[in-house]
């Protein structure tokens, strides 16, 4: 609140009776002086003295000026004539007459009735006295009214009988209050400008982006914030345009993705300027004295004048290189992953390990395992030179790690190393050693861990960077995935030598079971005869008996052949003997050996032969297709009528055996072809699972191909398709 004297009447000649003819000749006068004083003020407390000095001595020797504030009425400044003519409370709430005219909005004006007056303008009871003793005449309130709003209310009174307040005198304190109201709220505009001005330099100096400002068409001078020098290194006041007046440029380059210089007219901010349009997501590389410091995405809109011309331009600049780097990374690791795991051969994978770590993540690369003989040395190693990568396959081939040598700790406790400045001569790498050849600086050491150990360590060097933790955080994901793709080819070549192991068992097994068997299946044959030849009761029995023995023989001969095929065939050792012969005869040869076998189960079979079919085959081979074809028949269809057809195609023959057995599903019609694949439960059905796919191993050597049309519940139909002439 402001409480001032206002010192004596102003004008020497303006006293007594003269101050009201003077108030209404200068009137305009008044006002012309009000405007001018009001708009040299700035703040509102300057406005205020301002109403306290010009309206005083004309209205009378009593002002009060309150305003509201969130709708309470408040006094923010009194005025009172000087040398205790007029009493009461400068300070204080406000008058009833000013809160009269805050309510109603209208002005007031009371003469006359001094005790009415000394009523209205005294606050509270105790003030009374005072003011009554101040013996003023009239008071009048006039309302400040700021577009429309009612803001405050400003109140007048008078004691002197010579300065009377009539009309004339309201009219000039609405005027005053108009010029009052308007001064208020220029300051208020005034007031929010600069905090919007200095929420908007906050904004700038925290804002985690860089921006900068031209104002100018050419975009000459480039004011930045705090995040946009911090970005280009360089001092917060420092010109940082292109196209800057010689001496302020600054040592700056940006680089577009193909390593080209950005003349500065074609730089994001200028260009929006010059075309008018906003300029969106531009990535450079920054260049400052000759060091790169990142990548930048660069965006600019332009500034318009009242005309809509372009005036300069307001650029924005985030900082993408770890972005950049991460996705870099990403892909690196995405792409390598790719590669490592495209091997499946450890030594050849280790060397894709190495190779692929230079340049991008090493001037050299090396990984120390178990080499073949077992020994732990170096199993490759790469380099960025590719005129020194003989010296570092030779260094692969002849070095040994020596026990005292740091890669054993690594491989016991499985922790990685990062050292990003080597200092003593090289303690950790190898005598003589690579680090002492190629000056390496800066050196990563990662175990490879497997689900079985510590499988080799991917040792990294430089000789121009210093490695930090990111570098050595993503050299261990790298190491992660490599590892992966490692055990993978071991887990691989393992199952692949288990599997080569079980087809060599497979062999000798069926080599070893088949002579046995070949001397019981003798034996057998010369019981059935010789048992026969008794004639008796007992002998007719035994004869039986024999003949059954004689049948699981012959059946144990067929599983250990196609156990001995197994191996052949993933051996890739399953000869052909080709010969001139009919198919139509061996179809025929095959039926008339098997039939006692078909009477037995009930099948009655019915040949359809077209013949002779001649052609150059396997006997023996196609003779075990067509049994093995015939026995499913029989196996999985008994009862049932079987149908076997060979005819002649364009292409060859084509041999068809038709059952109306159990059927298969379409599911596993996909499958059965497959080795050991069955569609039936064991507990019903015997068999391991290798007819068909053998069957189909010898057909395709024959140059044909088997395949098989059923429906569930309504019988198979196999159909073989054979060329007439195989080449040997
Ligand atoms: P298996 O010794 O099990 O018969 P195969 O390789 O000869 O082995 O046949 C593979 C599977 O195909 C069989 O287990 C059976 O499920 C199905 N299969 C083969 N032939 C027939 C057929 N004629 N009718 C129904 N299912 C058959």
């Amino acid at each position: 609140m402001l409480e001032l004297e206002v010192p004596s009447m102003s004008g020497a000649g303006l006293e007594g009776p003269d101050l009201l003819s003077s108030l209404q000749r200068s009137r305009g006068q008044l006002l012309g002086r009000m405007s001018r004083e009001l708009a040299q003020c700035s703040g509102r407390y300057d406005v205020f003295r301002c109403l306290g000095r010009v309206a005083l001595p004309e209205l009378g020797g009593w002002c009060d000026l309150d305003v509201l504030q969130d709708g309470v009425l408040q006094r923010v400044a009194a005025f009172r004539a000087p040398h205790g003519q007029v009493h009461g409370p400068p300070g204080g709430p406000p008058s009833p007459l000013a809160w009269r005219v805050a309510r109603s909005g209208s002005p007031e004006l009371h003469q006359g009735l001094s005790e009415q007056v000394a009523l209205l303008l005294s606050p509270e009871e105790e003030n009374l006295p005072r003011i009554q003793e101040a013996g003023l005449l009239d008071c009048m309130a006039v309302p400040l009214w700021l577009a429309g709003q009612l803001i405050g209310v400003i109140s007048f009174a008078s004691r002197e009988p010579e300065l009377r307040l009539d009309g004339a005198a309201l009219a000039l304190a609405e005027d005053l209050a108009g010029c009052v109201a308007l001064a208020l709220e220029a300051d208020r505009l005034r007031q929010e400008l600069e905090h919007q001005a200095a929420d908007f330099k906050t904004l700038l100096d925290v804002i985690p982006v860089g921006i900068g400002i031209a104002r100018d068409r050419e975009c000459q001078h480039i004011q930045q914030n705090r995040w946009f020098a911090r970005l280009h290194g360089l001092p917060l006041d420092s010109n940082i345009s292109l196209s800057a007046p010689d001496g302020e440029r600054q040592p700056i380059r940006y680089r577009d993705a193909q390593g080209r210089t950005l003349p500065s007219e074609e730089l994001p901010m200028q260009r929006a300027v010059t075309t008018g349009q906003e300029v969106l997501d531009v990535e450079l590389d920054l260049e400052v004295q000759g060091a790169r410091r990142g990548t930048l995405v660069i965006s600019a809109v332009p500034l318009f004048d009242a005309s809509h011309r372009p005036r300069g331009a307001i650029g924005t600049i985030q900082d993408v290189t770890a972005r950049k780097r991460a996705m870099e990374a990403q892909r690196f690791l995405a792409e390598s992953s790719a590669v490592l795991s495209s091997s499946l051969d450890p030594e050849q994978t280790s060397r894709t390990l190495v190779r692929l770590c230079v340049p991008a993540l090493a001037t050299l690369a090396m990984f120390c395992g178990r080499r073949p003989d077992g020994a732990l040395g170096l199993v490759s190693m790469s380099h960025a030179d590719p005129s020194l990568q003989p010296l570092a396959d030779e260094m692969a081939r002849t070095l040994v790690i020596s026990e005292e040598h740091p890669v054993h700790e690594l491989i016991a406790t499985g922790l990685p190393r990062l050292i990003p400045v080597v200092k003593e001569a090289f303690s950790w790498t190898l005598r003589n050693g690579p680090s002492e050849r190629f000056g390496i600086r800066s050196v990563m050491l990662i175990p490879l861990a497997t689900s079985q150990g510590v499988a080799g360590v991917l040792a990294l060097g430089s000789t121009d960077r210093t490695y930090t933790e990111d570098d050595f955080t993503f050299a261990k994901e790298y190491a992660a995935h490599a590892t992966y793709a490692i055990d993978n080819a071991r887990l691989y070549r393992e199952a692949r030598d288990a599997v080569a192991l079980r087809d060599e068992f497979l062999g000798i097994a069926g080599h070893e079971l088949r002579t046995p068997l070949t001397a019981l299946k003798l034996g057998l044959q010369r019981l059935v005869r010789e048992s026969a030849a008794l004639g008796d009761e007992d002998a007719e029995r035994l004869s039986k008996w024999a003949a059954t023995c004689q049948r699981q023989g012959e059946r144990l001969g067929r599983l250990v052949g196609d156990l001995l095929d197994v191996s052949r065939i993933t051996s890739g050792r399953l000869p052909m003997v080709l010969e001139e012969m009919d198919l139509a005869a061996l179809v025929e040869e095959v039926a008339a050996r098997m039939r006692p076998e078909l009477e037995k189960v009930g099948c009655s079979l019915v040949l359809k032969l077209r013949s002779p079919l001649a052609g150059r085959w396997d006997r023996s081979r196609l003779d075990q297709v067509l049994s093995n074809l015939l026995a499913n028949a029989m196996k999985y269809g008994p009862g049932r009528p079987i149908e076997v057809s060979a005819s002649s195609t364009p292409e060859g023959v084509c041999v068809r055996v038709q059952d109306e057995g159990i059927g298969i599903s379409p599911r596993d019609q996909a499958r059965i072809f497959g080795r050991f694949e069955r569609a039936v439960s064991e507990r019903h059905y015997g068999g391991l699972g290798l007819g068909l796919w053998i069957s189909q191993q010898i057909v395709s050597q024959l140059g044909g191909h088997i395949r098989v049309e059923s429906e569930q519940g309504r019988g198979s139909s196999f159909t073989i398709e054979l060329p007439r002439w195989v080449e040997d």
